[in-house]
């Protein structure tokens, strides 16, 4: 689960950058305390913002996605959502996503829109905050095109990272509906039910509290392409012990023992699929082709990521890590 032993090629035939790459995700977070005596806080006119309307089911346009790696909820119809990275004002053909991270504190800024594609969960979270784990991570992945350079790769990519602890209170009510619609099995998708909502928004910390650390690095699943801009926020959100629970059922921790006597596959640890990546659109469709007219709550053990679902803390090697402070 760490990489060093994901060797592929993607789909071009490039060779994946796992064991490899110097920019990789996730990190340990330092302490902020170290950042901002290092003189890494990001001024506010340079900072990211978020701002993101609710996704609003018709029961049949948000789609809950059990792929064997992730929880992962997509949408059918386009989001228009408002997520707007700092670039220089006079960027040029070759000015990168993460050029913020470079930029000095009087320099002039212009904006590029991020637009969400999909958000997934991970179980342990991928980043640590000061050596520190959480039961739970979200990642909103994001594309940009403004750029010349992005356009050119065909999108460049910003994932927010939020964390979640366990709280003794009653179930997060913001997951409640994602949650419900949780496909216990493996390759198994359910729809949202019509009217249901999700406040991605308010699964962010409030924009008053919303403190975040900002890094290059890269996807946590094969091919782990380098050069994404990455957004991890401080401070946790609140999950219950049932909805940790659920989850790691469904696709981090699963019992797969107790239920090898009905199942001919075997579980092999620690071998992502090669089709986990960021979008895992190709993936599904094909999973919709195949499916087998079969309950997907049903639980099973058809394992892709047995035993986790999160990919462990990757070396800096000297990258900065940056700090917005909210207002
Ligand atoms: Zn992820």
């Amino acid at each position: 689960m760490n990489g060093d032993d994901w060797v592929g090629v993607d789909a071009a035939g490039k060779p994946w950058v796992c064991a490899s790459g110097l920019r990789q995700s996730p990190i340990n977070v330092p302490p902020t305390h170290a950042l901002e005596h290092r003189g890494s806080t990001i001024p506010l006119k340079h900072q990211t913002t978020w701002s993101y309307p609710a996704i609003v089911s018709n029961g049949s346009n948000v789609e809950v996605i059990n792929n064997g790696h992730a929880i992962q909820v997509e949408w059918l119809s386009p989001y228009a959502a408002d997520v707007e990275i700092a670039v220089p004002a006079q960027y040029g053909n070759k000015t990168t996503i993460t050029a913020v991270l470079g930029m000095g504190d009087n320099d002039p800024v212009s904006t590029v829109r991020a637009t969400p594609l999909q958000f997934h969960f991970h179980s342990n979270s991928e980043h640590l905050v000061v050596g520190k784990y959480y039961p739970l991570e979200m990642h909103i992945v994001h594309k940009i095109t403004d750029l010349p350079a992005c356009a050119a790769a065909g999108g460049c990519f910003s994932v927010t990272g939020v964390l979640f602890e366990l709280a003794d209170g009653g179930d997060n009510p913001l997951l409640k509906a994602i949650w419900a619609a949780m496909p216990m099995r493996e390759g198994a998708i359910n729809y949202l039910p019509a009217g249901a909502e999700i406040h991605l928004e308010d699964l962010l910390p409030p924009a008053n509290a919303r403190d975040y650390v900002t890094y290059e690095g890269s996807l946590t699943t094969p091919p782990c392409t380098e050069g994404l801009l990455w957004h991890v926020m401080l401070k946790a959100q609140k999950i219950s012990h049932a909805q940790w629970n659920k989850y790691k059922k469904a696709v981090a921790l699963k019992d797969c023992e107790a239920a090898a006597v009905a199942n001919e596959t075997v579980p092999s640890a620690a071998s992502p699929s090669p089709s986990a990546t960021v979008h895992h659109r190709h993936h599904h469709r094909r999973l919709l082709e195949e499916e087998a007219p079969v309950n997907p709550n049903d639980y099973t053990c058809k394992v892709v990521a047995y035993g986790a679902n999160y990919r462990s803390s990757q070396k800096l090697y000297g990258r900065a890590v940056k700090i917005g402070r909210a207002p």
